[in-house]
């Protein structure tokens, strides 16, 4: 257990300390992101577990899946950086599916299944859940929050079809984002928006699909609410029908906002921040 203390104490070190820097490196890329995934799976297992589960053993089973999910996970963000590399947005396709398997192998590790039990695949807001385990089957899934913040994009802008098709999230343009948001891209939960005039810069795009990975990077988050979940479902005829067609994605949402806020974002901030750091990263 000494090595899972020591790792943690250097996750929540990572946490706090890298925003000081206005870089990282790959290095600590890899550390945050196996780390946090190891966080992420052993504290999942212990909420998930059942009374008659060791708590010792089942969180550092837990922590050693999160960690080989949150590899996968960082190499899915390397991935990505080919599409700077080699000017082609189609290197998502292959990045997304790296990114589904580490955050699938993540939330596997979160509650206590097979690290390959279960296998999600998302694009946007839409979550397809690949059973392996039992008998094979696809479930679709709708993720309520991400659709809500897609919907106040696409409001506002327009919406880029071959963009999309090209990358596998939804991504939106506007001419007025630059002069609005004095930037010329942001990202809300998974949806993308481009200004115009930068539509056709490859490494935008590249580095906003970046900040859809840390999105779903916190995913496996949710299953922390599986139990209370489980209970409304038995109360409710709303909660059934809401938990057959609907992944809750409030709490990695609230997570994830929260992080890249608390690391600021002022100008100032923004060169701090965490978060923006491993976007440039793979990006520049
Ligand atoms: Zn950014």
């Amino acid at each position: 257990m000494k090595w899972s203390y020591n790792l943690f104490l250097l996750i929540t070190f990572n946490l706090i300390v890298t925003p000081v820097f206005s870089q990282i490196n790959h290095r600590e890329s890899m550390y945050y992101n196996i780390g946090t995934s190891g966080v992420l799976g052993g504290l999942g297992a212990i909420i998930n577990k059942k009374p008659d589960m060791p708590l010792g053993k089942t969180f550092v089973k837990g922590f050693a899946k999160g960690m080989v999910g949150g590899f996968f996970i960082y190499e899915s963000k390397n991935v990505s950086s080919l599409i700077t590399k080699h000017d082609k947005l189609e290197y998502n396709w292959l990045a997304k599916t790296v990114n589904c398997l580490g955050t699938s192998m993540v939330e596997n590790a979160a509650t206590n299944r097979k690290l390959l039990a279960q296998l999600n695949f998302n694009i946007g807001f839409n979550r397809f859940e690949i059973y392996t385990a039992e008998k094979f089957k696809v479930k679709y899934k709708i993720l309520p929050v991400s659709l809500l913040l897609t919907s106040y994009v696409a409001l506002n802008h327009k919406f880029e079809i071959k963009k999309s098709f090209s990358t596998g999230e939804f991504i939106f343009s506007s001419n007025k984002l630059a002069s609005t948001w004095g930037s010329s891209a942001y990202t809300l939960g998974t949806a993308v928006a481009i200004d115009e005039k930068s539509l056709n810069t490859n490494f935008i795009i590249n580095h906003e699909l970046i900040h859809v990975y840390q999105f779903y990077d916190f995913n496996p988050i949710n299953t922390y609410l599986q139990k209370i979940d489980s209970k409304l479902e038995q109360n409710s005829s709303f909660f059934k029908f809401y938990n057959k067609y609907f992944y809750n994605d409030m709490l990695s949402t609230i997570t994830q906002t929260s992080l890249y806020y608390i690391k600021g974002n002022s100008d100032l901030a923004y060169r701090k921040n965490f978060f923006e750091n491993e976007a440039r990263l793979f990006t520049e």
